[in-house]
C-alpha cells in the first residue's frame, strides 16, 4: 500500500483518505488504526478484483442514500466501510480476516 500525501481531495469532501487499488491518497499522516482501516478496504479491493469493488461501494452507496436520505449516514453503512470501522482497531485483523465477510 502506498501513501500519497495530497492537500485536498479533488473532488472534494472531508474524508481523511480515500484508497483507489491500495494507492492512498491522504490529507495529514494517519494512525495506524487509520492505515489498518486502508489496509482492510485494500484487501477487500483485491478480492473483488479491484473494478467490481468500486462498483458494488458506488451503488450500495446510492441505494443506501435513497434508503436514508443522508449520505454520511449511507456512506457508514456500506458494508465494506462497517468491516473496515469495526476492525480498524484490530491491528491484527488481516491476519486472521476471512475473505468475503464483510461485516
Ligand atoms: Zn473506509
Amino acid at each position: 500500500m502506498k501513501i500519497i500525501r495530497i492537500r485536498r481531495h479533488p473532488w472534494g469532501g472531508e474524508f481523511t483518505a480515500i484508497n483507489l487499488c491500495g494507492l492512498v491518497f491522504a490529507r495529514r499522516e494517519l494512525t495506524p488504526q487509520e492505515m489498518n482501516h486502508e489496509r482492510i478496504h485494500t484487501a477487500q479491493q483485491r478480492e473483488l478484483l479491484f473494478l467490481p469493488f468500486f462498483v458494488w461501494y458506488v451503488l450500495e452507496w446510492l441505494v443506501l442514500c435513497a434508503k436514508h436520505r443522508d449520505s454520511l449516514k449511507a456512506y457508514y453503512r456500506i458494508r465494506f466501510e462497517e468491516e473496515a470501522y469495526r476492525h480498524q482497531n484490530d491491528l491484527t485483523y488481516l491476519q486472521h480476516r476471512r475473505h468475503y465477510r464483510y461485516s
